[in-house]
């Protein structure tokens, strides 16, 4: 298997579990939070799938994101074999559901859109687009239900769905499939990459948040408390224990201030703030000297 595309965490996910750490995020922002990474810890662990059970000739990509005229779509896996492309879509639902033409219910009676709509959408705009660049591949297209206490009442055998007890058997019939890879595939495969878009603007989505507003001081690497007893070597948490040396502590919050502040220079008096003056300013500037390039303009120096 080549993996083409690796997974990243989404930028908008990242930035939402840094500010919850340092400030209290609505219930709809921590709904959403929770959406986002119950949705990527889904794709995780479906790649772990994936990397077990296909070994040989296949092409992965993931998280694609695609515009077809001014319709943007997304897909969470992409798989090439010699003649067939696989389009995968992950649903870390969980608990009991029943399978309705248009919807799904719940246990608890609450209808959610059944996700073939949205597979059906993806696959028929992806064929567009493969038809437009004048690359041709049959697609195959599948939601696979990832979390192993997920049950679908109902569901068909005619149902383009895949659970988990059934992706063994799934990638082990496809791998059989596949012969060796043609230039044809990897050029539908180097399509798709270069055609991928940059995730889309997420600002709007964002809480709004500032220096000020957030909660300033070292974070503990395990647990997020800011509750840590700081020693020459290191800091240990009051919360849960873990010890982490000052370095590794606080470089992670200059990399979590990089991210929520991107076009902030980074100063040792900013970071001495950020960290809660923890750190006295003469450690900040050894340790920020000793990582980060210096570069000075008249009389302040920022780190790139
Ligand atoms: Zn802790």
């Amino acid at each position: 298997m080549e993996l083409l595309k690796a997974r990243a965490k989404a930028e908008i996910l990242i930035v939402l579990e840094l500010l919850d750490k340092r400030m209290t995020l609505s219930s709809s922002e921590k709904q959403y939070m929770s959406t986002l990474s119950k949705g990527f810890n889904g794709e995780v662990l479906f790649d772990s799938y994936m990397e077990k059970y296909f070994p040989t000739n296949a092409i992965v990509i993931n998280d694609v994101s695609l515009m077809l005229s001014s319709t943007s779509f997304q897909i969470d896996s992409i798989m090439l074999t010699s003649d067939t492309l696989y389009l995968y879509e992950v649903k870390n639902y969980k608990g009991d559901f029943t399978n309705r033409i248009t919807h799904f219910l719940t246990a608890a009676g609450q209808e959610i859109e059944n996700p073939v709509n949205q597979l059906s959408r993806t696959a028929m705009l992806l064929s567009k687009l493969l038809r437009k660049w004048n690359l041709t591949l049959p697609i195959k297209s599948f939601i696979v239900f990832i979390h192993p206490t997920f049950i679908l009442y109902e569901a068909k055998n005619t149902d383009p769905f895949i659970f988990p007890s059934q992706l063994k058997y799934h990638f082990n019939t496809v791998s059989h499939q596949s012969g060796t890879i043609t230039n044809k595939v990897y050029n539908v495969a180097e399509k798709l990459i270069k055609e991928t878009q940059k995730e889309l603007p997420y600002q709007r989505q964002l809480p709004c948040y500032s220096f000020e507003l957030l909660k300033k001081g070292l974070l503990c690497s395990q647990c997020g408390s800011l509750d840590l007893t700081i020693t020459t070597k290191k800091g240990e948490c009051r919360t849960c224990g873990k010890s982490t040396s000052i370095s590794v502590l606080f470089l992670s919050q200059v990399e979590a201030f990089k991210t929520l502040f991107p076009e902030s220079l980074i100063t040792s008096n900013l970071m001495y703030e950020w960290c809660g003056k923890m750190l006295t300013k003469r450690r900040i500037a050894t340790l920020l000297n000793a990582t980060f390039e210096k570069t000075s303009y008249g009389k302040s120096t920022h780190y790139l």
